[in-house]
């Protein structure tokens, strides 16, 4: 099912979008993002004012909901909900948070789940989230689980423009980041946790290329020893 799948789960702020995107680019494949199908489904239920843990609610929006990846104009996969790219509509401070929230419910997993597998059924891809090596591919060939301090997190959150709040300091931003982690790891249902097989990458002190090169090599020692 899955050895067209390479996995980059991790928590938020590890740098797993920018590993996973460069990651696509040197292999020439595409690059998936996860965690725009979560945000998409707390942007849409913020526009219409229904409460992000309401499950009743949520589940009846998804039976009016299009959400699928399309390719923008670049040939990159980009989410795609009703007809449209939200694009930096999802990036805000209040989406993340509600995206988590989303993500606590079962039947917006359930629904998220088919669009994830169907998504590697036409394409070769790195995808990125919280329970990719453990629940969405648990075969997947390649599985790797980005970390990085808190400290470190922080710091690259807040140098991110448009994801934090008017007025976020490191503080502010450590605690969203902790609250956040806190909720993705502890709710019921695929809770961010490193795949027993899943080669753990601590990146705090690398730059995005010792990363990149890192993630290469263990590849390339997978596909040696096959
Ligand atoms: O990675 P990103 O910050 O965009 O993810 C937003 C939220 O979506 C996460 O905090 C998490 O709750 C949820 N998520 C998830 N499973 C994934 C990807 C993201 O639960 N595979």
């Amino acid at each position: 099912m899955s050895v067209n799948v390479i996995a980059v789960d991790g928590p938020a702020a590890s740098g797993k979008s920018t590993l996973a995107r460069n990651l696509a680019d040197r292999l020439g494949i595409l690059y998936v993002n996860t965690g725009s199908l979560y945000r998409a489904v707390a942007l849409k239920a913020l526009r219409l004012g229904i409460k992000t843990k309401d499950t009743a609610a949520l589940s009846a929006m998804l039976q009016q909901t299009s959400l699928r990846y399309a390719k923008d104009a670049d040939g990159k996969l980009d989410i795609e909900l009703d007809g449209t790219f939200p694009g930096q509509a999802l990036r805000s401070a209040e989406v993340a948070k509600g995206a988590s929230d989303v993500a606590t419910v079962p039947e917006v997993r359930a629904w998220t789940l088919e669009i994830q597998r169907d998504t590697a059924k036409e394409n070769t891809i790195v995808m990125e989230g919280r329970d990719i090596g453990t629940v969405v591919f648990p075969d997947a060939k390649y599985k790797f689980f980005l970390s990085a301090s808190p400290l470190a997190r922080a710091k690259r959150r807040l140098a991110q423009e448009g994801e934090t709040l008017n007025g976020a300091t490191l503080e502010s931003v450590a605690a969203e980041i902790a609250a956040r982690d806190k909720q993705d790891s502890e709710r019921a249902v695929a809770p961010l946790k490193q795949a027993e097989d899943a080669i753990a990458v601590d990146n705090s002190d690398w730059t995005i290329e010792q990363t990149l090169d890192y993630i290469c090599d263990q590849i390339k020692t997978i596909d040696a020893n096959a």
